[in-house]
């Protein structure tokens, strides 16, 4: 059996035919070396926002269904041009849709999850000698209708594909040269990570790190696929996302990342008794809307207020629920969209302490006001004022030392 090479190449890397042409030169360099080749493609960058954009412009909740059948096409442009190029020079190639492939997701348009992916049709035209080109991003529900899995998608596509064609290793093309500790447009002085975890990138990734999209690490993660970032311009270096090893618990803050459309929700002088919070958070699961870092507050006279970050996405989504729940619960609610979510990453938090006092101490000498707080096993979140964002992932890099090697 021929080796199997997974690729995925994000939307900058095919930004116009010129970089359409290079990604196949890329491809036919490995069919001279004898591979087998799946190429997964995202649309052309600005593509995918230029489709929601026409959507909005007609109303600023569009039937979801709709937009999914609208969003999928962008994917369907870049393989169909990049067969073009390959077949033209002569190498046999193949653009297939989600649906083609069998990509089987449950119905929730725009967040779809992959359930299934039919191997046999990928490998039948892997065995009949073509390149796979692979619309990412999309699938079908069971009764047939077009998804897509999140913006960022393509990447979850990739993983899923390599982990349904058992392939070794997932190479994501993109237009960084891999996983930095912090996103290098926010702080020029990241550095790029080699090797980090599952579990931490899934952390960084959930948490604003748009390099990767976080179901696909989770893919990764569940079915043991190593996932290479590297630059689709510039050659040599790359992150290895892969299992922990026990160097890396060596490493207490591996990364930040930061999450800019976030809001958050107050109900106000909530009355404090059994059964309020489960009426507010299962309306709320009820309409798909996933909420975190939950705070209520030490009641007082019977009464206490509860607060939670959305999605700025699902402000206008929420909003009737929102307004359901206060009635039914006779309290009043607020929503600030001027907030976003800074977090620090690290294994190494399992067994280290004052990881906490340390960024809280560095954030108040800069004046920086913590809104919200969470934690988990190897990450620390807060919630700031949006024009905060940018200078507490400076303090924060600076204090943890990041840019040192
Ligand atoms: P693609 O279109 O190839 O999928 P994306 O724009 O989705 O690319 O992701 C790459 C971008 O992710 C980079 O240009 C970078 O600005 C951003 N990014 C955010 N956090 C990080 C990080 N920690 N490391 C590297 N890049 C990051
Ligand atoms: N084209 C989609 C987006 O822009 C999916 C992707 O690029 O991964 O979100
Ligand atoms: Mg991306």
């Amino acid at each position: 059996m021929k080796s199997l090479v997974v690729q995925k190449y994000g939307g900058t890397s095919v930004g116009d035919v010129q970089k359409i042409m290079h990604v196949a030169d890329k491809i036919i360099e490995l069919r001279k070396n004898g591979k087998d080749v799946i190429v997964i493609l995202s649309a052309m960058s600005g593509e995918t926002n230029r489709l929601v954009g026409l959507a909005h412009s007609i109303t600023p909740t569009p039937n979801q269904r709709e937009m999914d059948r609208l969003l999928c096409t962008g994917e369907m442009v870049t393989i169909a041009l990049l067969a073009i190029c390959l077949e033209n020079q002569g190498y046999p190639a193949i653009s297939l849709t989600g649906r083609q492939m069998g990509i089987l997701t449950d119905s929730s348009y725009t967040k779809a999850k992959i359930k299934e992916i039919n191997s046999d049709v990928i490998q039948k035209y892997l065995d009949a000698g073509k390149v796979v080109v692979a619309a990412g991003f999309q699938g079908i529900d069971e009764t047939g209708n077009v998804t897509t899995l999140g913006r960022g998608g393509s990447d979850t596509s990739a993983v899923a594909i390599a982990a349904a064609m058992k392939a070794s290793i997932c190479e994501i093309y993109t237009d960084v040269d891999g996983v930095y500790t912090a996103d290098p447009r926010i702080i020029k002085e990241a550095r790029r990570i080699d090797r980090i975890s599952y579990e931490e990138m899934l952390e960084l990734a959930s948490l604003g790190a748009k390099v990767l999209h976080s179901r696909s690490v989770e893919f990764g993660l569940k079915y043991n696929v190593p996932i290479l970032v590297k630059s689709t311009f510039k050659e040599g270096g790359g992150t290895l996302v892969t299992k922990e090893d026990s160097s890396m618990e060596d490493i207490v803050v591996s990364g930040l990342s930061c999450l800019k459309e976030q809001a958050k929700v107050k109900f106000i002088d909530v009355k404090d008794k059994p059964g309020i919070a489960a009426t507010i958070f299962s309306s709320i699961a009820d309409k798909n809307i996933v909420v975190d870092m939950i705070i209520q507050n030490v009641g007082s006279d019977g009464l206490t207020d509860l607060s939670f970050t959305i999605d700025a996405a699902d402000v206008d989504s929420i909003k009737p629920t929102l307004q359901e729940i206060s009635t039914s619960i006779d309290a009043e609610y607020s929503i600030d969209s001027n907030i976003s979510k800074v977090s620090v990453v690290g294994a190494g938090m399992r067994s280290h302490s004052g990881i906490a006092s340390k960024m809280f101490k560095e954030l108040g000498k800069s004046g920086i006001n913590i809104q919200m707080i969470s934690t988990s096993e190897i990450k620390i979140s807060i919630v700031v004022n949006k024009n905060d964002t940018d200078r507490a992932m400076q303090v924060l890099h600076d204090c943890f030392e990041l840019g040192k090697s």
